[in-house]
């Protein structure tokens, strides 16, 4: 019998008479013939409450016993809905993740699961019963009580799906599907009828908050198609599956991060290791560390440059200084006014002129950008947080996005490919389910490194350069920027075609004299280096694998971006093909 699994989240389940429509639209799909487990959130803000209890007894409450009291507000919510069904007629079961099996790691209020076990949901669905599942908790190996991360009702499901092999999972929500920005923030954005794993992935990690964006880490990971829907309306919704909605477009989504905290830490020697010696003391607090951007700088020092959740910021600050005194040079210094905007899209990787578009869209507003960080499928900026809101405004303007593409691609894969599913499952068999996944490891040697030292800190400097490059003809591959606040200068560091560095640096170099700049620098010959997986952002630990593997061969890392399914590194073009070897030997173990 087919399966299926349907979330709801806190809005969707705020009062019993929602609590009794969620119940009817389970038993409506279990009447159509089918398997249902039900995930259920917290009612409403409760959540939220539960945090502002405990803030009120202790400015740093225990994590366990945070644990202990978030997890609460699920089981209130799968009682009440299990007796919903019970006063409809129909039989179901509540289950706590405990009850479940649902096993996770002991990192309390970010827990991942390892492992779920599916006899006791199975044999309950066998029995005629409606499975209703508590999202977003587990129970670590000592039986404590362990939560996901806000928002990880999702991941619940999606987690659920996936080992119940199910044929569908649905979110019930409060909007009707995924848009191209928060529909909240943006009045003008637009449904979007399908959109891609990886797009999905990056949105959330960035900052869109309508799916916990480890829950899509699953669903790529094994093949699970979501369908994102209102539970107020019958609306379509979003599917999110391979392919995108479409692919003429460069861009599909946008979104802001809007309480990040950017760090610089200046003048520290360039040399390998001193990375590895910052990242790893700041990823043994489980920080995740974004958009870091490293520059080589002037008389053997670099600056590198990040962003870290604003509420970590301490904790950050308390790593880098214990790095520091290890290293035995270089300044810290902070903001923690700042927003990241980015933009998503698969299109992007096929056209050239996307960066600049968006630089020149964002400068065109009148804000500064201090910092730049592309990959593949994204880029993002990071501007103060008074500027985000219109900055984001711009940017969804510039692309497009509120209105309808012209062609959209067929939604594939409604349903899972049995032949797939067993290979994945196959392939995954005894790891546990949220290990780092990693499944390519590639070497660039086609391209060349050219970077603007000290460009002054003025809206629009970067859509000026890109405008000119873009002029002459040449195709730029990763973009950073860093950003050194004391002396209000940026360093703009970017890759071109090997047989277009001439080219480029003469270009730069014109800038640089125009704008009054430092100066230039740059590699004639670099290789970059990319880790392809799944969720590598909140596996802070493959940039930090990189650095040490990188370090202790003895090779330093020019340029690094991260994004959630790629980590590139830029070292020397000499030293390509031996970085290559050390890094397939540091991740042999995940590489699947
Ligand atoms: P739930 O409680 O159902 O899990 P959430 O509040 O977690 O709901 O997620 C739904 C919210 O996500 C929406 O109300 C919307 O404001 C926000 N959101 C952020 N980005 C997007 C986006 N790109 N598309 C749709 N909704 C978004
Ligand atoms: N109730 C939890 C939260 O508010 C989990 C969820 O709703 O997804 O974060
Ligand atoms: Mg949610």
């Amino acid at each position: 019998m087919p399966l299926i699994v349907q979330k709801f989240g806190g809005t969707s389940v705020a009062d019993t008479e929602k609590i009794l429509a969620a119940a009817r639209k389970a038993i409506r799909a279990q009447q159509q013939g089918n398997h249902v487990v039900m995930v259920v959130s917290a009612m409403g803000k409760n959540t939220d409450l539960l945090v502002d209890l405990a803030a009120e007894i202790s400015e740093r409450p225990a994590a366990r016993e945070m644990d202990m009291l978030l997890s609460t507000g699920e089981q209130v919510s799968v009682a009440l809905m299990a007796m919903a069904i019970h006063s409809l007629g129909h039989q179901a079961v509540s289950l706590t993740g405990a009850q479940i099996g649902i096993k996770t790691d002991s990192t309390h209020t970010k827990a991942r699961i390892k492992s779920i076990s599916t006899e006791r949901m199975q044999r309950l669905l066998d029995e005629g019963n409606i499975v209703i599942a508590a999202g977003f908790q587990g129970i670590d190996e000592d039986f404590n009580i362990t939560t996901l991360g806000r928002g990880g009702s999702d991941t619940t499901a999606v987690a659920l799906a996936a080992v119940l092999d199910a044929d569908a999972c649905e979110i019930y929500t409060d909007v009707d599907g995924v848009y191209t920005t928060d529909p909240r923030k943006l009045p003008e954005a637009r449904r979007v009828t399908q959109i891609s794993y990886d797009e999905m992935l990056e949105l959330a990690s960035l900052g869109a908050g309508v799916m916990h964006s480890r829950s899509i880490e699953f669903a790529k990971k094994y093949g699970v198609p979501i369908h994102v829907r209102s539970s107020m309306t019958d609306i379509p919704g979003t599917v999110i599956a391979q392919s995108p909605e479409t692919r003429e477009r460069p861009v599909s989504g946008a979104a802001v991060t809007r309480d990040e905290a950017r760090v610089s830490v200046l003048g520290v020697p360039d040399v390998p290791g001193t990375s590895f010696e910052i990242f790893s003391r700041i990823a043994d607090r489980k920080v995740t560390v974004d958009m870091i951007v490293q520059n080589v700088g002037a008389e053997g020092r670099a600056d590198v440059s990040f962003t870290v959740p604003k509420e970590e910021l301490d904790e950050t600050l308390e790593a880098v200084n214990a790095a520091l005194e290890v290293v035995g040079a270089g300044t810290v210094t902070h903001s923690d006014d700042v927003s990241k905007v980015s933009v998503v899209g698969l299109g992007m990787a096929q056209q050239s002129g996307v960066a600049e578009k968006m630089f020149r869209a964002v400068s065109e507003a009148g804000i500064n950008i201090e910092m730049i960080t592309t990959s593949e499928i994204k880029i993002s900026v990071l501007v103060s947080r008074e500027h985000s809101q219109d900055a984001l405004r711009a940017v969804h303007d510039a692309f497009n996005l509120h209105q309808d593409p012209a062609t959209i691609e067929e939604v594939q894969e409604t349903t899972r490919q049995a032949a797939d599913v067993a290979d994945v499952v196959a392939r995954l068999r005894g790891i546990d389910m949220e290990e780092l996944f990693l499944n390519d490891i590639q070497l660039d040697q086609t391209q060349a490194r050219v970077t603007i030292h000290g460009a002054p800190d003025t809206p629009g400097g970067a859509s000026t350069v890109f405008q000119e490059v873009a002029a002459a003809g040449i195709f730029v591959d990763m973009i950073v920027q860093s950003y050194n606040a004391d002396e209000q200068r940026a360093n703009l560091g970017f890759t071109v075609p090997r047989d277009q560095h001439d080219a480029t640096l003469d270009v730069a170099t014109r800038l640089a004299e125009t704008f009054a700049c430092e100066g230039t620098s740059s590699s004639p010959n670099v290789a970059k280096l990319s880790v392809s997986g799944v969720g590598l952002r909140s596996h802070t630990s493959v940039a930090i694998r990189m650095f040490r593997a990188l370090s202790e061969a003895g090779i330093n890392v020019e340029v690094i971006s991260t994004s959630e399914v790629r980590v590139n590194a830029v070292v020397d073009g000499e030293q390509g093909e031996q970085a290559l070897h050390c890094l397939q030997a540091a991740f042999a173990d995940v590489l699947r």
